[in-house]
């Protein structure tokens, strides 16, 4: 019997990423700290480890959906992480958000242990990953990505392999930085146009059929802001991580974005009024609603 692709974080990403590989035959053993999450894991049919050693030792690819490099650094270097308890030539798929410095050095050391580590973050949302239809940037080795290949092509659609360890990771931030900057300006815009007498949905259609467009209208827009339903399964909390690092990374570089650097204090001092759980497209809604994230 083929051996089982382990699955660490059973989250709004993880699990959908788990159920779709399920469903293309793979068998998946999955962990995560959240009991709540082990338990909807069990109910979607995967094996529920004990603990991420469990989930190492017994499967040769492990994919991690975790929330920030501190949880991801847990998983890898801890005393019951990857480094200590996978199979020689085991390789793990980091597709979670995470720091480019971070994942190098955990990349370093998996390959100072005969072990392999990629960075492969997702763009697509937990929609994404529920139909197999997830962007993914792959910092890394070739033959690494080679052998994981058939079980990154049963989640995502476009793989683009960006470069050494790290440099998924580092693109990853560079697309949130630009869906966050896109969210504001987007709905800064849209404001202007309704609040200047034209219907929203005609405005948009204009927009999307001219150079002002971008995924966020394209997407985002319709399908989340004006349509109301803000149920994309990606939090306030998550995108304010994003540009926090992006930022992060820009200075740690010696740059000084000023664009980046207002976008951050946009999404971070959003947070009396929009809360961490909000789903992230409501930041676009309380422009376009009231002008206003209460920063004024
Ligand atoms: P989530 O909070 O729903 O899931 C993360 C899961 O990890 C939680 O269930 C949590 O209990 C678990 N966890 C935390 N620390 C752990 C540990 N040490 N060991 C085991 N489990 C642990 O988050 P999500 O929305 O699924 O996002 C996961 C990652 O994917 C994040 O890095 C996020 O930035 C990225 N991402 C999310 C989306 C999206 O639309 N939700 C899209 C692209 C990328």
């Amino acid at each position: 019997m083929a051996q089982s692709i382990g699955m660490i974080g059973l989250g709004n990403m993880g699990l959908a990423m788990a159920q779709t590989l399920r469903r293309k035959g793979f068998a998946v053993r999955g962990f995560d700290l959240d009991k709540l999450r082990r338990a909807a894991g069990a109910d979607a049919g995967l094996s529920v480890a004990a603990g991420p050693g469990d989930v190492f030792a017994s499967c040769p690819l492990t994919l991690l959906s975790l929330p920030h490099a501190n949880a991801v650094r847990s998983v890898v270097e801890g005393a019951d992480g990857f480094l200590a308890r996978a199979q020689p030539g085991s390789i793990v798929v980091d597709t979670s958000t995470s720091e480019p410095p971070v994942t190098r050095a955990l990349a370093r050391a998996a390959a100072a242990a005969g072990l392999a580590m990629l960075d492969a973050p997702v763009s697509g949302g937990p929609r994404g990953a529920a139909e197999g239809t997830l962007a993914m940037m792959i910092g890394g080795e070739a033959d690494a990505l080679a052998r994981a290949q058939p079980v990154l092509s049963a989640v995502a659609a476009k793989i683009v392999h960006v470069g050494a360890s790290g440099a998924g990771h580092v693109a990853k931030l560079v697309n949130n930085l630009l869906v966050a900057a896109n969210l504001l300006a987007t709905a800064e815009a849209m404001r202007l146009g309704v609040r200047a007498g034209v219907e929203p949905h005609r405005l948009l259609e204009a927009v999307n059929g001219a150079s002002g467009r971008s995924a966020v209208s394209e997407v985002n827009f319709p399908r989340w802001i004006v349509s109301g339903a803000f149920d994309s399964g990606f939090t306030m909390a998550l995108m304010r991580k994003d540009v926090g690092l992006a930022l992060k990374l820009a200075r740690e570089l010696g740059e000084n974005p000023k664009v980046a650097a207002l976008v951050d204090v946009l999404w971070q001092g959003s947070v009396d009024s929009l809360p961490g759980t909000d789903d992230f497209n409501r930041i676009a809604g309380a422009i376009l609603d009231r002008g206003s994230i209460g920063l004024d």
